[in-house]
């Protein structure tokens, strides 16, 4: 086989579909959050970002980072092993008992990243568990399908958000048969949150055991930051909670939490938790000030739902379609790939404003859109920009616009 002439005819496909992934070269600025330096052809412009998962600007929190810079001086730079070879370091357990906490859980367990805690942790339960059938929400992010995959476990896929399909499945089952739920609480892409109560309430029906990813939710809602469950008073119903540092926490890894022996058996049996080098301590160091913070202040969550508040009317005073949702993503529709694309390009080169296309697989053909994040750390100024670049770009390509409510 020819190998080389395979990767080149299957990477001018994606780029004929435009949905070829040109990643954008930036240096976001430590004070400066969500400006940044982009780095284009051997030249620099300043730009603001739109489309980061760092929700709150926790990046560049000067805790978070006070802490990684004495762990770093401290410990040095990486762990040193595998959590079983000499790599487990104080700051991995100090983590672990703060995220055990804020779900009010009796143990945590730290991945390298969401990814690998979803893949490992779904993935290790559904092979291990004799017999396991898991229920899977049809939106299900890609790690937790991959987990799922990976274990060989039967697998049922339940409409979206849909809880009398998911009743209906698993009524299908014998009482004694282990079955596992599989969802989120936030979707990423669509922003809808899922209806837990009544996904808890079926599940409790048929004897399942829960899995819910909370990754977008963390640090984000609760009172404590616990994401939508703690928000909604049903941590304590839910088997397995999974989360990630690398978003509203702004630093880097993944989770679960859930009963001291549940994370025991996925720490013993996991091969994506015990083959591979653990986070280094600064890192973790950072994200346990990170957890510990937004345990305790309001300030960053409150902030955050003011400025998704005005960015979405802003949009609806002039007709932009975009996905109402009830959480803090903005999916502005396009629902083309390369008009997505366009508009990207032009928004960046023409206003230094960064949002990222969202095409397939991210998201189905025909519903590209661009993901508008706002945070905290953006300002007014930031704002009167990217509304006045949208409606610019909406008229000239003659979009369609939603009737302005008068
Ligand atoms: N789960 C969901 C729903 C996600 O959207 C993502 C990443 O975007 C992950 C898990 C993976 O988390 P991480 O980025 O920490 O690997």
């Amino acid at each position: 086989m020819d190998f080389e002439a395979y990767f080149k005819q299957e990477l001018a496909g994606v780029q004929e579909e435009g949905r070829y992934r040109i990643f954008t070269e930036i240096e976001r600025h430590r004070g400066a959050f969500p400006h940044a330096t982009r780095y284009i052809d051997g030249e620099t412009q300043e730009v603001t970002v739109w489309c980061s998962n760092d929700y709150l600007g926790m990046g560049q929190n000067r805790l978070v980072i006070d802490a990684m810079h004495k762990v770093l001086d401290e410990c040095g730079a990486g762990a040193g092993g595998t959590r079983n070879i000499s790599g487990t370091n104080h700051h991995h357990v100090l983590l672990e008992q703060e995220l055990a906490d804020l779900h009010g859980k009796e143990s945590a367990l730290l991945f390298t990243s969401g990814y690998v805690s979803n893949w490992a942790g779904l993935g290790t339960l559904a092979a291990r568990i004799p017999d396991c059938v898991v229920f899977s929400d049809a939106l299900n992010h890609a790690s937790m399908i991959e987990g799922i995959r990976y274990s060989k476990a039967e697998r049922r896929i339940w409409k979206h958000n849909d809880v009398e399909d998911l009743d209906r499945q698993l009524a299908e089952y014998p009482a004694d048969r282990p079955k596992l739920v599989a969802f989120e609480s936030v979707y990423s892409m669509d922003g809808d949150i899922a209806p837990i109560a009544d996904i808890l309430d079926v599940c409790e029906k048929h004897g399942a055991m829960t899995y819910i990813d909370e990754v977008h939710a963390v640090g984000l809602y609760g009172p404590r930051g616990g994401g939508v469950a703690e928000r909604e008073g049903l941590m304590d119903r839910i088997t397995v909670i999974e989360g990630t540092l690398g978003k509203a926490y702004g630093t880097m890894g993944g989770y679960i939490a859930a009963s001291a022996d549940l994370c025991d058996f996925v720490r013993s049996f996991a091969s994506g938790f015990i083959f591979t080098t653990a986070l280094p301590p600064a890192i973790a160091a950072g994200a346990c000030a990170s957890v510990k913070h937004l345990k305790n202040s309001q300030a960053e969550r409150d902030l955050h739902q003011e400025t998704v508040r005005q960015v979405r009317t802003r949009l609806d005073m002039l007709g932009i379609p975009h996905l109402p949702n009830p959480s803090h993503i903005i999916p502005v529709m396009v629902g083309d790939p390369h008009k997505c694309k366009r508009i990207s390009d032009w928004l960046m080169d023409n206003h230094g404003i960064y949002v990222q296309p969202i095409n397939y697989p991210t998201v189905p053909r025909g519903e590209e859109r661009l993901r508008i994040t706002p945070s905290p750390v953006h300002s007014g100024d930031d704002i009167d920009r990217l509304i006045t670049a949208l409606s610019d770009i909406w008229s000239q390509c003659e979009l369609a616009r939603r009737d302005v409510a008068a």
